[in-house]
């Protein structure tokens, strides 16, 4: 029997890499590694990088430099550390960080998981091993399922990749190049993934891609299914309380999409719907190929499908030629839209993107003050949104312990944590929570008693949209 090893992951970025990390455990779970908090007694180290802006793809040069002493200091202790870069830097800059850091082992890239056993073997036998292509076998009929204790460890909410890859070619992004085409997997695989979780206590589950709503994978009838369907059937199996997906873009978002808000009550009302800009000139630019008027639209018709819904977006601040006209119909997208919360970025040129042969850019200082005025717009809407939930009773799903003893903490269904006094029985359910107060982004209440029937109010006077106030349990 092989002795366990330990690995360390430290994943950076997007959604993706964190589901990402968990499988590259699961493909090494067979080989005998156990997961450690502590890179320093780590046999391996996996960097699960980023490449989606400059700051992002820096960070991991800097993290290389540490390793490489910890993998001195355990050379000096007779131990043999090894050290893999993985995700999109290592699928973008393969060749460059060999050459940068010698003591970097395995380079992988996120379409090569499920040869991450032979690469080490390979760098085990001395040399360095590189793999940045795109196999034709699909990586994911190859990474064994997670085992059942490491699903229980994981929690009761789990990511679930449907989608992988990018079409789109938005004008500033590196996606379509670092995950490659768009690709589906087939509704039968995810629903055997579905189960397996569910069976072993999993409550949530967010479908996860790059472009989520792109999904068109293979349904068992034969024929190509929206994610709205496949949302609906995964609706249907035995302990999945919620269902979230992210993330969409507005151009691929269908009536099976709307209609499953319609009628999916696992279907959680909260939609991460990207829109960059709210400058018609900036979204062409961008090559997003749809308007601010049509994002309205689609706004409209997701509220009339479900009054509860609430919205949060990615924006980029500064792109090339943005002018002060271009900025402020961004600030007047958001005001007329109302977030619940939103990621804000300045724009970072990413190399081999056409709009990085942009010449007309916008200044540091210029960037710097609409990201600032555009996030003071964002919080003070995420504010309003948290202290409409003061006096209402919501719907929690628990978790875990939280920091504080005697406190459990939990999510609404707008992903708000949830802080009550109760013991550990209640981490799985969810149950009703009055909510008392605030703290930061958190909510602090009390369990309510259940109540007989779900009802909704609108409260105009100081929330953007609607708020579930009480459920049955
Ligand atoms: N697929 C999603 C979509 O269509 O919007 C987004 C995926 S990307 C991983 C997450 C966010 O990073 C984007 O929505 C965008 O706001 C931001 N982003 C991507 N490239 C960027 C760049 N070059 N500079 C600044 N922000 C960027
Ligand atoms: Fe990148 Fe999203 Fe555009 Fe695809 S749709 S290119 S992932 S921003």
């Amino acid at each position: 029997m092989t002795q366990p090893r330990k690995l360390h992951i430290k994943s950076f970025g997007c959604q993706m890499n964190v589901y990402d990390a968990q499988r590259m455990v699961d493909a090494l779970a067979p080989e005998g590694f156990v997961e450690t908090a502590n890179p320093d007694e780590a046999d391996l180290v996996i960097l699960n990088t980023c490449h989606i802006r400059e700051k992002a793809s820096e960070k991991v040069y800097s993290e290389l430099g540490r390793l490489r002493v910890a993998k001195d200091e355990a050379a000096l202790q007779g131990r043999r550390m090894a050290i893999a870069v993985a995700g999109c830097v290592a699928q973008a800059e393969g060749a460059e960080i060999i050459r940068r850091q010698p003591a970097v082992d395995v380079v992988v890239g996120p379409q090569s998981y499920h040869h991450l056993p032979q690469l080490l073997a390979e760098a085990a036998r001395g040399g360095r091993a590189l793999e940045t292509e795109f196999p034709v076998e699909d990586k994911f009929g190859f990474l064994p399922p997670p085992q059942p204790d490491a699903i229980r460890a994981r929690g009761i909410s789990a990511f679930v990749t449907v989608q992988e890859g990018c079409d789109k070619f938005c004008t500033f992004c590196v996606v379509p190049y670092t995950r490659g085409a768009e690709v589906s997997r087939p509704v039968d695989k995810i629903v055997e993934d579905v189960r397996r979780l569910a069976d072993n206590g999993v409550r949530e589950i967010t479908l996860i891609g790059q472009n989520v709503n792109a999904y068109h994978g293979d349904g068992p009838d034969g024929r190509p299914w929206p994610l709205g369907d496949l949302l609906r059937h995964l609706a249907t199996i035995p302990g999945i309380a919620r269902l979230r997906y992210s993330t969409s873009h507005p151009r691929d978002v269908d009536q099976s999409l709307i209609d499953a808000h319609r009628d999916l009550p696992a279907l959680m009302p909260f939609v991460h719907l990207p829109v960059q800009s709210g400058s018609d000139a900036i979204l062409a630019a961008m090559n997003r190929k749809h308007t601010a008027d049509d994002y309205r639209r689609l706004a409209d018709r997701f509220r009339s499908a479900n009054p509860a819904i609430a919205f949060s977006s990615d924006f980029i601040v500064g792109f090339p030629g943005e002018t002060a006209e271009d900025f402020a119909a961004t600030l007047a997208l958001v005001t007329q839209i109302g977030y619940a919360g939103a990621y804000s970025f300045k724009y970072s040129p990413r190399p081999g993107t056409p709009a990085a042969e942009l010449q007309e850019t916008v200044s540091a200082a210029v960037m710097d003050e609409r990201l600032v005025r555009l996030q003071e717009l964002i919080d003070s809407q995420q504010s309003a949104f948290n202290e409409a939930a003061i006096g209402t009773t919501v719907e929690v799903l628990f978790e875990r312990a939280a920091r504080n003893p005697g406190q459990i903490v939990g999510r609404t269904a707008y992903l708000q944590p949830a802080h009550v006094m109760a013991g550990p029985e209640i981490i799985g359910r969810i149950l009703p929570v009055r909510i008392d107060s605030l703290e930061r982004y958190s909510l602090i209440g009390e369990l309510a008693a259940p109540q007989p029937h779900a009802a909704f109010v609108t409260r105009p006077d100081s929330s953007p949209q609607s708020l579930p106030i009480t459920t049955g349990a």
